[in-house]
């Protein structure tokens, strides 16, 4: 199982953090589309700049890759203000908490990614702080135990998470903006390709651009993975330009086909179209069959796969689209050819 998350084109891995670092946009006129987001966070924050205060505490959701730890830097850049990360698994303990906010100057920004994973505990640490900026802990144990409460700088929260409904009622209220990070247009994706084409000193044709464009799954990160891996190519092949046809047969080296799924999408797809004739089929049955975990189905493939009409989630389970037999070249059972 561990071997095909490393598999998987769309997951984050190690070599991401250092490339995400590289073509991390570090200007708003460089954070392509999202532009209902990005208005709607310049009023608040140019608000709170007016007044002189921090910002109401920030809630991205939305795919992994999408931006929002990009979205974090801007902010914090907006506000000029320093940007601390840490993230919802790496906070065990309260005190991990604690150290963190007793650390915070005024005005900082904390920035806590994949926040769905927050603890209880720390979550009941967090909500004092998050609300009358106190921290209150709890010196000795037993009958002797009392409740010490600290003051704490003015700062700005900005959380991030892929799964909002994991997030608690209590926690989702003290933010005060949601936004939701949509997948992104294809023009916006070929516009992040030709910009880190440039960073990366890589000359490339429009066509080139177009085929990783379709291929990355409407995600920033994805584009500039298969990016890297079309660079590789070129560069193992003494091409001077890429061109469509190094993109074509980039993604077909890495299995990822024109649709930019890969093994393990088409293999979900087919398990439900021959092992279950189409569906309904139950998430927990399916990730069974796929012997893979249900979050991850839930959170990597679907989303994409329902946006490209492949799968639908209804009451009764999971169901394959007619386009999802078209597209695996299945015939429908009791059609008289392929679709
Ligand atoms: P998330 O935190 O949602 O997983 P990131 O903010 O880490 O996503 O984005 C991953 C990478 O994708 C970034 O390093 C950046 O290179 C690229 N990226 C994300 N959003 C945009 C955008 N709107 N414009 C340009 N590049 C982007």
């Amino acid at each position: 199982m561990e071997n095909k998350k490393i598999l998987n084109a769309h997951k984050k891995k190690e070599e991401d953090v250092v490339v995400d670092l590289a073509l991390r946009p570090t200007a708003w006129q460089d954070y392509v589309g999202q532009d209902k987001t990005k208005k709607n966070l310049k009023v608040i924050l140019d608000a709170s700049k007016k007044r002189g205060e921090s910002s109401d505490h920030l809630l991205f959701y939305g795919q992994a890759g999408l931006g929002k730890t990009t979205l974090a830097y801007l902010v914090a850049k907006e506000m000029n203000a320093n940007l601390k990360v840490t993230s919802g698994p790496a906070l065990e303990k309260t005190g991990d908490l604690a150290a963190i906010l007793t650390n915070l100057e005024k005005g900082d920004i904390l920035f806590i990614d994949e926040a769905h994973r927050l603890n209880r505990m720390i979550e009941e640490v967090l909500y004092p702080a998050l609300e009358s900026r106190k921290l209150h802990l709890i010196v000795g144990k037993g009958p002797g135990a009392r409740t010490l409460s600290i003051d704490l700088p003015p700062f700005t929260l900005v959380a991030a998470t892929t799964r909002a409904n994991l997030l608690s009622g209590p926690l989702r209220s003290r933010f005060g903006a949601t936004f939701k990070l949509d997948y992104y247009e294809p023009v916006d994706i070929e516009a992040i390709v030709r910009r880190s084409a440039k960073l990366l000193n890589l000359k490339i044709d429009d066509k080139a651009i177009v085929v990783i464009a379709a291929a990355s799954r409407f995600t920033p990160r994805t584009a500039n993975r298969l990016l890297r891996r079309v660079r590789d190519y070129a560069e193992v092949n003494n091409l001077k330009v890429v061109d469509e046809a190094a993109a074509k047969n980039t993604l077909e080296m890495l299995e990822v086909d024109n649709l930019g799924l890969e093994p393990t999408d088409r293999q979900l797809l087919s398990i439900i179209i021959e092992k279950f004739h189409g569906g309904p089929v139950g998430i927990q049955t399916l990730a069974a069959a796929l012997s893979d975990d249900q979050g991850i189905i839930e959170d990597v493939y679907e989303p994409y796969l329902m946006k490209i009409g492949l799968l639908n989630r209804t009451p009764a389970g999971r169901m394959a689209t007619p386009e999802a037999y078209q597209h695996l070249g299945i015939k429908i059972p009791g059609d008289g050819g392929l679709v």
